[in-house]
Parts: C-alpha cells; sequence; structure tokens
C-alpha cells in the first residue's frame, strides 16, 4: 500500500515537474519519495536552485515561506495547511515595532524559525548552525533575539560583551526536555555521548557533549570515532542515525520528543498535492517579500 502511494508519488512529482523537500523530522515514508531532506534554511537554498518550476515542501508554514522568499518565481506549496510552528509564530510584527521604538540603536535578531510577516520587521536572520558567527559579526551591541531564548540564551552565553535580550517563549518540544529525564538516560547509558539541539533550555544544555543545528549532531554522530549516543533532539532523527550506523547505538532521551506540527503531513498528503487536491499555495505581496528577505540576505553576507 505505501509503496504503491510512493509510486504514483513519483510518478506525477516527473510528470508535473514537482520538487519535493522534506524536513529531516518527517517520517521515513515522506523521506524516501524527497528529491532533499535537511534543515530548513538548507532546503530553500536547494529548492532556488533546483530546475522545477514547483516547490511542495514538507514541513511546517514558516519553511514554506522561507522557500518562496528565496524563489519567489516559483510556485510553493505548504503540504499540509494545518502544520505550523508554535514558537515561530508566537510574536507579532507589531511587537518587534515596539521594541524598536522603545530600544533604539538595538538589532533585531531572527531565528530562521520566524513567519515571514516577523521577518519584515528584523535586521538579520541566524539558523542554529551559524548564530553564534553571525551575531559575533554584528557591530551592534544591544540585541533582542527573537523567538527562541534558549538559543538566544546560548548565544548571550557566548557574548558576554553584548546586551542580548530574549523574550519568553520557545520551541514546545525542545523546551519541554527537564534536567532530570537527561540524568535519568545518562544514567542509564554512562558511555554514550549527549548531543542536543540549542532549542533546549540552558540547563540541559550545560549537560551535553556536544550542541548544534540538526544536521551539526548528525554530522557528529556519522564522523565521531564513538559508538554510543543519546539524542537530545525530534525522536525521527535517532531512527535516521541508526539506519545510517548500524554498527552504532542511538537513544533518544525521551519518547515525547515529537513534534505534531512535523508529523501532520502524511503520504497521501503529498499525492493529493500532487494530483492538486490539497497543501496550500504560499502567496505573498512583493512587498513583504522584498522586506522579508532582506535579513535573510544581511545572514548570507554575514556568514
Ligand atoms: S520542533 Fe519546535 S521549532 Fe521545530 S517545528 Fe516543531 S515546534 Fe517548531
Amino acid at each position: 500500500m505505501i509503496r504503491d502511494i510512493q509510486e504514483e508519488i513519483l510518478r506525477l512529482k516527473k510528470e508535473k515537474d514537482v520538487c519535493i523537500l522534506a524536513h529531516s523530522y518527517q517520517t521515513c515514508d515522506i523521506l524516501e519519495i524527497a528529491d532533499f531532506v535537511g534543515d530548513s534554511f538548507a532546503l530553500s537554498k536547494l529548492a532556488k536552485t533546483a530546475p522545477n518550476k514547483t516547490v511542495l515542501m514538507c514541513g511546517v508554514r514558516f519553511m514554506a515561506e522561507t522557500c518562496k522568499l528565496l524563489s519567489p518565481e516559483k510556485k510553493v506549496i505548504l503540504s499540509s495547511p494545518h502544520a505550523g510552528c508554535p514558537m515561530a509564530e508566537q510574536f507579532e510584527p507589531e511587537d518587534i515595532e515596539k521594541f524598536k521604538a522603545e530600544n533604539p540603536g538595538s538589532a533585531v535578531v531572527a531565528y530562521i524559525n520566524t513567519t515571514a510577516k516577523l521577518k519584515t520587521k528584523c535586521d538579520v536572520c541566524v539558523t542554529s548552525a551559524s548564530a553564534l558567527s553571525i551575531v559575533g559579526k554584528l557591530e551592534e551591541k544591544d540585541i533582542l533575539f527573537i523567538p527562541d531564548p534558549n538559543l538566544g540564551n546560548y548565544v548571550a552565553k557566548n557574548f558576554p560583551e553584548k546586551n542580548i535580550k530574549v523574550i519568553n517563549g520557545g520551541c514546545p518540544i525542545h523546551g519541554a526536555i527537564k534536567v532530570d529525564e537527561v540524568k535519568a538516560v545518562k544514567e542509564e547509558h554512562p558511555d554514550a555521548l549527549f548531543l542536543v539541539h540549542p532549542e533546549c533550555v540552558p540547563e540541559v544544555v550545560e549537560l551535553a557533549d556536544y550542541v548544534g543545528s540538526t544536521s551539526g549532531i548528525m554530522k557528529y554522530a556519522k564522523e565521531s570515532q564513538h559508538k554510543e549516543f543519546i539524542i537530545g533532539t525530534e525522536i525521527s532523527i535517532t531512527a535516521q542515525l541508526q539506519m545510517a550506523c548500524p554498527d552504532k547505538k542511538f537513544y533518544s532521551l525521551s519518547k515525547d520528543l515529537i513534534c505534531p506540527d512535523m508529523k501532520a503531513t502524511t503520504l497521501v498528503d503529498v499525492l493529493n498535492c500532487l494530483k492538486g487536491e490539497g497543501g496550500e499555495e504560499i502567496v505573498m505581496d512583493e512587498e513583504t517579500i522584498k522586506a522579508a528577505v532582506k535579513p535573510i540576505e544581511k545572514m548570507l553576507e554575514l556568514g
């Protein structure tokens, strides 16, 4: 059954000249039919260079929006219109305008996990992989880091000379990991290295042997000489690493590390999108695209 749907997807994808992007947190049946698999910003960059005129994003809304910002001439479809990201959507542009009015001279740094309308008010974007190097290159001493206070605090710790403000909120999945859970899993697997995403709370990050983006965690685990790892990010990464490195052992930090929004897309949704019966085309006016792409261009310039 799954195989039949996958074959129909591959046939339609070719017939309709569609590039399928799948974020690494998607289910395996979707990863198998994707043209590209990876982190959100890497996917948007790959979609830009792909020859296809239509792009189908299997991920959450801000990822499809970022894809549209980098490739405004392409038709970009979000596979499941219900797939949002609570962290990316937690602020409105007015919140940033207010902060700027009250803090003249401050830079607003936006994690790439933000909505396009929020990006229109920000000075520069960062990814979890580039956050330290980009913030380090900013002239401004006063910074507001949005929307993830945990990533913001991680950056702030590395730049004590800067005044980095954050706002409460963050990723409800990574942010929910508790120190006690980490200690218990570490005790169970004393020889394992603990690899964690910086969206976790600082007390959890402090216990890590490696802190990095999803692709950073995967690269580290694959290249390491070590044989056992506790994975402190979405549960699908543990399974993917185990498949990629059968000679190593990977343990999920918690069975609750599942992002429901990332899992909102099903294989049938992908099929329906290709049939023209589902998904949502991302539509943005020129003014929004022009303003929202600026902080991304600034990130690329500094990076
Ligand atoms: S894992 Fe967290 S940051 Fe990523 S999409 Fe889900 S809620 Fe958003």
